[in-house]
């Protein structure tokens, strides 16, 4: 299992995660920001646990971000 999360105020919008997980990340028609799909909101840090087998395109989205807002750990 790994846990996955996102500070998403600080989010640009540049759609390198979506291009990694596209299961997983997907652009907010409302803000232009990018939504971690399924993730639960805490003081501004979106988190999600998922199974091992998302953690390869997650890792790559977290490498991809340009201002380093997403966070791959393993549980
Ligand atoms: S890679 Fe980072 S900045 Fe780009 S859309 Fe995803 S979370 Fe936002």
């Amino acid at each position: 299992m790994i846990q996955v999360s996102q500070q998403r105020e600080r989010c640009i919008g540049c759609n390198a995660c979506v291009e990694a997980a596209p299961h997983r990340w997907r652009i907010s028609k409302k803000d232009g920001r990018c939504t971690l799909v399924g993730a639960k909101e805490k003081r501004g840090f979106y988190t999600i646990n998922l199974p091992d087998f998302e953690k390869e395109e997650n890792e790559l989205a977290a490498k991809n971000c340009p201002v380093n807002i997403i966070w791959v750990k393993e549980l």
